[in-house]
């Protein structure tokens, strides 16, 4: 079956630096590729050579496409070299702070010259509304450019964050995907993905998706947030998803992120027999697998 990837980080030299910097404040200068190293992670390298890295995971897991997000707002340039040394293969996400003053013109930038598909909003990180003017803004960027937004609502939890000793003093409050509805459905004609089905505000996701037709859920990571719902299985999470949503709103996704650990085949096999057990038609699991992603970020021609 053809597989699409709708959900991997591309951490780039420059995202390594950033979480360095962000040690030390500015005290000394840091190297990317150290922080990889104390990470137990490959270092990246050039976005060039890391691009060439995935491409080689891709094909030995015969993975077709894959969204690359770039991680933290301001690693554009990164994804959009990647993006163009395979067009074919990669659609570019960009991690953006919407309370950011620049936001606007790095989300025109980003949309335009760069060629990137969807920005990537962290509301519980950067803390603003996803229901504000601010949001509405990027929005409205999104839409003229035929973009795509992500809104990571729910439990957030960044593990290379939390392994290189870095505070998250966020708001989880920030992520409820009923405040997105809001402005997804006053841009109907904007797909907004919501990762991990909600992160946990999974009623809640269900709601807005009911209420926004352009809202869809990728299904990526190991969804451990169902740990906060007594009871919650996977199988009932892509049941529930399936009733409410239907085929044509899943996006498959590993949330796979950095080597050498590579791409997350296990989250693959994992969901494949969470809906072989549901007893899904071929052609519903075409569209969660590829399909979806396809109709979303048509390849470039
Ligand atoms: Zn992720």
């Amino acid at each position: 079956m053809n597989i699409n990837d709708g959900h991997c980080h591309f951490l780039s030299n420059r995202f390594f630096e950033a979480l360095g910097h962000e040690k030390v404040k500015g005290t000394r200068p840091v190297s990317g590729s150290d922080v990889a190293t104390e990470l137990a992670m490959e270092a990246p390298g050039p976005a060039e050579s890391l691009a060439d890295r995935w491409i080689a995971e891709l094909d030995r897991n015969h993975v077709s496409r894959a969204a690359l997000i770039g991680s933290i707002p301001g690693d554009e340039e990164s994804v959009a070299a990647a993006v163009r040394r395979h067009p074919a293969r990669f659609v570019g996400f960009f991690a953006l702070n919407a309370a950011a003053p620049d936001a606007a013109d790095r989300a025109t930038r980003a949309f335009g010259e760069l060629s990137l598909r969807c920005v990537c909003l962290f509301p519980a990180m950067h803390r603003y509304g996803l229901d504000d003017d601010r949001t509405a803004k990027v929005f409205e960027i999104a839409a003229a450019h035929g973009g795509a937004v992500f809104a990571h609502c729910g439990f957030l939890s960044i593990e290379m964050r939390s392994r290189f000793g870095l505070k998250a003093a966020w708001d989880l409050r920030r992520g409820d995907p009923l405040a997105l509805a809001t402005v997804a459905a006053a841009f109907p004609q904007v797909p907004v993905i919501v990762p991990h089905f909600g992160g946990g505000f999974f009623r809640e996701a269900l709601m807005a998706a009911e209420a926004c037709p352009n809202i869809l859920f990728d299904t990526s990571s190991s969804n451990s947030w169902i740990r906060f719902v007594p009871g919650l299985t996977l199988v009932e999470v892509f049941r529930s998803a399936l009733t409410v949503a239907g085929p044509q709103r899943l996006i498959f996704g590993t949330d796979s992120s950095y080597f050498p650990r590579g791409w997350r085949k296990t989250i693959c096999g994992a969901q494949r027999t969470i809906l072989d057990e549901i007893g899904v038609e071929p052609e519903v699991a075409r569209c969660i697998f590829s399909g979806n992603f396809d109709r979303i970020f048509q390849p470039a021609s």
